[in-house]
């Protein structure tokens, strides 16, 4: 196991965290449905990238089907 050699003072611990903070998500309007999406994704609501459908959508998915057959 690796000990340290020596303590790291408040300061020096502090500055290394003074990085670690988080960015917030910068989110972009859907062209197609106006929902707030990622940038440079497919929008994960309507399926559309720039003016076209990559993603066919499925309205409702009926978890029964299956079984009853
Ligand atoms: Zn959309």
């Amino acid at each position: 196991m690796a000990v340290q050699q020596n303590r790291v003072s408040k300061s020096r611990r502090n500055n290394r965290r003074s990085h670690h903070a988080l960015d917030a998500a910068n989110p972009n309007e859907c062209t197609n449905c106006g929902e707030l999406k990622r940038p440079h994704h497919v929008c994960p609501s309507c399926g559309h990238y720039g003016d076209r459908e990559v993603v066919a959508m499925v309205d409702e998915i009926d978890l029964d089907e299956e079984d009853a057959a």
